[in-house]
């Protein structure tokens, strides 16, 4: 029997699976995206807070924002500073819009989008790649060829390792988030403002945040950062420092819950995942792109996704053989930042340390520049952090650093 044929076929549409598809559709080549689940509420798991850049950068249409936001507070156990801006700094995405329009994307350039497939597993011959879904809503196998296949399943990776023990030493973290509905004097009083919360107090061994959504709803999350499962045993559950943050920081009666969802990362230490594999590609969360410091990985992905569509269409012309140009190229432009986010994160949320520090480090900061906060937050320079601050303070931020031992 005659397989379905594709020049790609993209497993995962999450941020960065959807975006490859959009920009190879686009360009005229036969694309397929698969993804396990059968709609876009059903994994509507990201927190999904990002810059204002990524709406001009990767052209998204304000159908898929949930609502802007000009502030920016950190909150330790005992500090709180705010940044803020007169215009606005980011925004919050609505995810399941966010990677539904995607998916409209790659139809309107003449791509295929199947929900409800699960990757199974592949073979090869001759330069063809046989690729087998499930289709889950009847248990069905479905088979097709094509002729450069993608691992955009995030933090499975589900192409590039076939057995779990084959894949490299990961720091974990687990995410639970709700989205609720509050009064509207809560909202008020928080909308425009991305909180995230670092302190012990909050969320030991990780983070919590509050974020805006659409009018009366908030969504509240918390998120712990591990090397092994097995560290997690004794620590309470997710839930506790969520309820924290309703209760006692927003202070809400009579919310109501819309929704609960919640994910994993996984970020291997140094980058050492598996980039390429004969006519086999993997981006996204599949190489690590997500910051682990603050589990920024949406804008990263799309940038890698994009890197990923240069190197596809030179392969399908024929310019190339391989995809080595790719690993090297993400290489360059994540190993440097991405080395300083990854020990910064140990020496917060696995080593703890000391949480006073962190309630100095934020109670320094409070005199930097709203701009060179979001060149730190979003950009990772860290440089910028005792560069923006008068010479008493530069001393006692290096202080500091040493204490990091960074
Ligand atoms: C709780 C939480 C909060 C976050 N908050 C933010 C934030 O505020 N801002 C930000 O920028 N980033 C945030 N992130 C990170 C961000 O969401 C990820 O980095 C981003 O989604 C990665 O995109 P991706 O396309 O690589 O992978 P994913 O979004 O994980 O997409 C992978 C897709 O592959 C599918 N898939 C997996 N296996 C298979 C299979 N076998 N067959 C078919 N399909 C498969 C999955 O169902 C999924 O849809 C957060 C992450 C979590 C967990």
């Amino acid at each position: 029997m005659n397989l379905k044929s594709f020049d790609i076929v993209i497993v995962g549409a999450g941020p960065a699976g959807g975006h490859c598809a959009r920009i190879l559709a686009k360009s005229g080549h036969k694309v397929l995206l698969a993804e396990q689940n059968d709609n876009f509420n059903k994994n509507d798991f990201s927190s999904a807070a990002t810059p204002l850049e990524t709406l001009y950068k990767f052209d998204l249409p304000e159908s898929v924002i949930g609502s802007f936001w000009h502030k920016l507070t950190i909150q330790t156990s005992k500090v709180s500073q705010t940044w803020e801006s007169p215009e606005s700094m980011g925004v919050v995405l609505n995810f399941a819009k966010f990677r539904a329009f995607l998916a409209s994307e790659v139809e309107r350039f003449g791509g295929e989008v199947w929900l409800g497939y699960r990757y199974t597993g592949h073979s090869q011959s001759t330069g063809e790649t046989t690729v087998e879904f499930k289709q889950l809503s009847d248990g069905k196998l479905i088979k097709v060829s094509t002729k450069v296949l993608v691992d955009a399943t995030g933090f499975a990776r589900a192409i590039m390792y076939e057995k779990e023990k084959d894949k490299p030493d990961f720091l974990s973290g687990t995410g639970i988030e709700y989205l609720i509905e509050v009064e509207p004097e809560i909202y008020n009083k928080h909308s425009g403002d991305l909180i995230l919360f670092v302190g012990d107090k909050w969320m030991p061994k990780g983070y919590s945040w509050i974020f805006p959504m659409e009018p009366n709803r908030l969504k509240v999350g918390a998120a712990r950062i591990f090397l092994e499962q097995k560290t997690l045993r004794h620590l309470s559950p997710l839930k506790k420092y969520i309820d924290l943050l309703i209760d006692e920081y927003l202070k809400s009666k009579n919310y109501k819950i819309l929704d609960k969802h919640g994910s994993m990362l996984k970020y291997s230490r140094g980058l050492k995942d598996i980039y390429c594999k004969d006519n086999i590609i993997a981006i996204g969360d599949s190489v690590s792109t997500v910051n682990f410091l603050g589990g920024e990985g949406i804008r990263h992905g799309m940038d890698g996704a994009q890197i990923a569509g240069k190197y596809i269409q030179s392969y399908l012309e024929g310019k190339i053989s391989d995809f080595q140009d790719y690993e090297r190229e993400m290489h360059r432009k994540f190993d440097q930042k991405w080395n300083i986010s990854e020990r910064l994160a140990v020496r917060k949320y696995i080593d703890d340390v000391n949480d006073q520090l962190t309630d100095k480090m934020i109670s320094y900061l409070k005199y930097m520049k709203t701009e060179d906060v979001m060149e730190i937050l979003f950009h990772y320079k860290f440089e910028k952090i005792s560069r923006g601050l008068g010479g008493y303070l530069q001393r006692k931020i290096k202080e500091l650093i040493n204490k990091f031992h960074l």
